[in-house]
């Protein structure tokens, strides 16, 4: 059902207890500023969602009676988390206090209060259901945990997906492993090749911010790999293997022993799509993958901005070109491309990326945008890339249905599609798998 007025901003008392304010009506963030938000751009808070208290904020609204913007000064501000396959259209408004903390890696949507309903701007980009928070049964879990590292009892990567992955990071691919299901992930690389300011599994000392996953301290081997992952691809629902996880560095450092476990995975099977996540850093290692057997990279980016992109990965020792070639090479052998785009309402929704990002499509052939709400504080983010303006915004909506309209093949979610997706009937019913 979607509103006719707009929802009430929401503040904490800094004890965890959140409350609405109804002399205010919510707004959005964008870039810098703060903005009204349609109310057609709502939708309800969906399950899985959670909600943040931000200490030092102050929530931006408009005054219920005069229209005028100003804070709210009853609490702190709140934002939404946003569960998996959904896109957030605009981030939390809020005024930092001086002594405020850098928020933790996590992505702070606006979130206002109407009809006892919590109100969030977002659309849900993908029906795959693989990270749905009610699919997860923790019994299962536990029980797949326990009987696969039975079978794999020396296999060093099983023992981390089972211990760092599924039981203490909780993290989605490592528990629908366990299950038995769907994209089961293969971290291999302890090291990167880049410095991203928003890292998951490194953060330097001297940052206040720590990173939810620590990185893998071993590299894998060959066997280790296709043990475990040849029994998935012949076994699991839409399966996928995933090289390129939260918890490593960059996959394509590792490119030797990524491409003989390619070989040696296709000697035992033909069934499901193997893919690579990664920053797409070197092309000539992809190439070496697609004659290998690779079916599908996904590249991530927080823009495709050469000027805005290089200053958030801070690469060692490649340039932004090089991902747009990684993404060619794939297309050129037939294989599915995605990037894995962070989306930060002011600087995605630009005019001037909104047209890097149309050429980008057109030069690669790009299959698929995974339209991923940016995890990381907004004003961090935008002081370590120093960006103090960032120009003319058309909003996150009309961006994406402008770029549905010029290019109808291009796919939009949130996760690497199987390969019943990509070679079958990409509207797969997902609700009955
Ligand atoms: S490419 Fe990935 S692992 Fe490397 S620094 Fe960036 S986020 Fe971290």
């Amino acid at each position: 059902m979607s509103l006719t007025t707009s929802p009430y901003i929401l503040y904490s008392d800094g004890n965890g207890t959140i409350f609405e304010d109804t002399s205010l009506y919510v707004v959005g963030r964008s870039g810098w500023d703060a903005y009204p938000i349609p109310v057609e751009e709502f939708i309800q808070l969906p399950e899985g969602g959670q909600l943040y208290e931000l200490v030092g904020r102050r929530g931006i609204g408009i005054d219920v009676q005069t229209g005028e913007m100003r804070l709210c000064q009853k609490g702190w501000a709140v934002a939404a988390f946003v569960p998996p396959a959904h896109t957030s259209f605009y981030i939390a408004a809020y005024e930092t206090g001086p002594d405020a903390p850098t928020l933790p890696l996590f992505c702070y949507t606006a979130v206002g209060w109407h009809d006892d309903k919590f109100y969030v701007p977002a659309t849900r980009v993908e029906q795959d259901i693989r990270q749905e928070s009610a699919g997860f049964d923790e019994v299962l879990v536990s029980q797949g945990v326990e009987a696969l590292q039975k079978a794999y009892p020396h296999n060093r990567l099983v023992k981390h997906l089972a211990q760092n992955c599924a039981l203490t990071y909780h993290c989605p691919a490592a528990r629908n492993y366990f299950i038995g299901r769907w994209e089961c992930p293969i971290p291999s690389s302890p090291a990167c090749n880049a410095n991203c300011i928003g890292c998951i599994s490194f953060q330097p000392e001297d940052e206040s911010i720590v990173s939810p996953q620590d990185r893998l301290l071993f590299k894998p081997t060959v066997e280790e790999i296709v043990e475990y992952t040849v029994p998935h691809l012949e076994t699991a629902p839409f399966p996928i293997v995933s090289f390129g996880q939260g918890c490593e560095g960059e996959p394509l450092l590792m490119w030797e022993t990524l491409r003989q476990s390619i070989l040696e995975i296709r000697r035992h099977t033909q069934k499901g799509s193997i893919n690579i996540n990664t920053n797409g850093s070197k092309p000539d290692a992809v190439k070496a993958l697609c004659e290998a057997g690779l079916n599908s990279i996904r590249v991530s980016t927080n823009s495709v901005r050469r000027e805005i992109y290089m200053p958030y990965y801070r690469p060692n020792n490649y340039d932004f070109n090089d991902i747009i070639e990684s993404l060619k090479v794939v297309n050129g052998y037939g294989g599915w491309t995605s990037i894995n785009y962070f989306v930060f309402p002011g600087m995605t929704d630009s005019v001037d990326e909104y047209e890097a990002l149309r050429t980008v499509i057109r030069d690669t052939g790009l299959n698929m945008i995974q339209w991923r709400s940016f995890n990381i504080d907004p004003d961090w983010y935008l002081g370590k890339i120093g960006v103090t303006e960032t120009g003319e915004v058309m909003g996150l909506k009309q961006m994406m249905e402008l770029l549905k309209e010029e290019f109808p093949a291009l796919r939009y979610g949130y996760f690497n599609p199987p390969i019943e997706r990509i070679r079958g009937n990409y509207d797969l019913d997902f609700a009955h798998q």
